[in-house]
């Protein structure tokens, strides 16, 4: 058995990144920046009103001139090319370019009105209230470097310097497939014995949470010539994920069948709880995960080794999840020779993040999985803890750079 360490870098170091493809901007939603991107244009284009109120020149305000004659009326939108002279102010609201002759914004709360004449009452610094062209970028700035994740900020920043279309990686495929003669697909009636398939369900919807494209391949009965005919179907993708059959039962035919189509082996078992029976190999560039069957320990597998490699597929570098160290808010129980990884809801106690597990954690109990926020390890041979003491706790959102210091051989948190 390896640690999550070596099983987590076997992973990445196996995932090369795909080609990438241009998309019109808001179908790069949630992708990756396939290459840098500079910025064509400066933001904003044009100094403006960061206010509503009067623009004048500062220098006027700096030599005593409260009172301003009215010139001009100047909406968002609308450009006026004529100088403002010095004893005059133009009207201007938010947003709305400069004129030239003026340099500064007095916002109308520190104004009176009346008729064409405006009278400053506060006189704020010279320069106030005005947005400066490039304030926020630079035509040429580096907007994003290659394999940026594109979110609604990223997407937001490009409309806003004019990119209409832009270079991402290709959605990995994922194949999920799903071994078991005891699955039935839903809305099926169950028989006696039988049970419903969620393992696709959940894979499906992990896939897609880490930017890919998954294919749903159905249900492999616990046979190998079924077994190698989905699966052979399966690794024309860049990812295969099939859940069950990768344990020591007599009816485990997945690791078999993945030697038999040319996978080659690069861990089976990690040591973890759940997640042991993990089958890891490659064919060609086609990464192939046998995780195991039980609906938590396939789910935590996906989180743990799955997720990071469809993220670095898409040329990402930010490929792990968030994490921090936080205070238990029960006893934790012991574990025996393997790292347990524990499903838990977070909140805050006398101004501390204290985690609190989502109920009983066995590898069956997908329940645990609902509602969890994040992940925390235990240590193997961890004697167990009281209230208070911290762990290792892993975010089920967002993306980083870090790795997080997974216990086990490589790492003792
Ligand atoms: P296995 O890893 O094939 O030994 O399966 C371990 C446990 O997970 C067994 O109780 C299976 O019935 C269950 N299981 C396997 N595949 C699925 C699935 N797709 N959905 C729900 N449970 C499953
Ligand atoms: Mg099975």
């Amino acid at each position: 058995m390896i640690s999550i360490h070596d099983a987590v870098d076997a992973v990445l170091a196996a995932a090369r990144p795909l080609s990438d493809e241009e998309v019109p901007l808001l179908q790069a939603l949630g992708r990756a920046a396939a290459g840098r991107i500079v910025s064509p244009e400066q933001v904003p284009t044009f100094a403006n009103a960061a206010m509503d109120g009067f623009a004048v020149a500062g220098a006027e305000l700096e030599a005593g001139r409260r009172e301003f004659h009215v010139v001009v009326d100047i909406p968002a939108g609308r450009f006026v090319g004529e100088a403002v002279g010095p004893g005059d102010a133009a009207r201007i609201m938010t947003g709305a370019p400069l004129p030239p002759g003026v340099d500064t914004v007095v916002q109308v709360e520190h104004t009176t009105v009346s008729g064409d004449a405006v009278t400053v009452e506060t006189a704020p610094e010279t320069g106030a209230n005005v947005r400066p062209a490039g304030e926020d970028v630079a035509e040429g700035d580096v907007l994003f470097e290659q394999g940026a994740a594109l979110g609604a900020a990223e997407v937001g920043l490009l409309a806003a310097v004019g990119i209409e279309r832009v270079r991402v990686v290709r959605r990995p495929r994922v194949a999920i497939l799903a071994t078991g003669s005891e699955l039935i697909p839903a809305g099926r009636p169950l028989q006696p014995g039988q049970i419903r398939n969620s393992n696709s369900f959940t894979a499906y919807g992990q896939a897609v949470a880490a930017g890919a494209d998954p294919i749903l391949l159905g249900i492999a009965r616990d046979d190998p010539d079924e077994t190698r005919r989905l699966l052979a179907a399966a690794l024309e993708n860049d990812v295969v994920v099939t859940s069950g059959g990768v344990s020591v039962g007599d009816y485990d035919f997945v690791k078999q069948v993945q030697e038999e189509l040319g996978v080659q082996r690069r861990f089976w078992g990690i040591a973890t709880k759940p997640g042991k029976p993990l089958a890891f190999g490659t064919r060609g560039d086609t990464l192939v995960f046998g995780v195991p069957g039980n609906p938590v320990a396939a789910m935590v597998s996906f989180e743990m080794y799955v997720r990071p490699a469809i993220l670095a597929l898409q040329g990402r570098r930010d490929v792990y999840r968030p994490w921090f160290r936080a205070a238990a808010a029960e006893a934790v129980g012991p574990t025996k020779e393997r790292t347990e990884v524990r499903r838990c809801r977070l909140s805050h106690v006398d101004g501390r993040v204290r985690f609190t597990t989502t109920g009983p954690q066995g590898s069956g109990i997908l329940s645990s999985m609902a509602g969890a926020e994040a992940l925390f390890f235990v240590p193997p041979h961890y004697p167990g803890g009281e209230p208070g003491v911290e762990l290792v706790v892993m975010l089920l959102a967002g993306s980083a750079t870090e790795r997080p210091p997974y216990p086990g051989a490589r790492d003792v948190a």
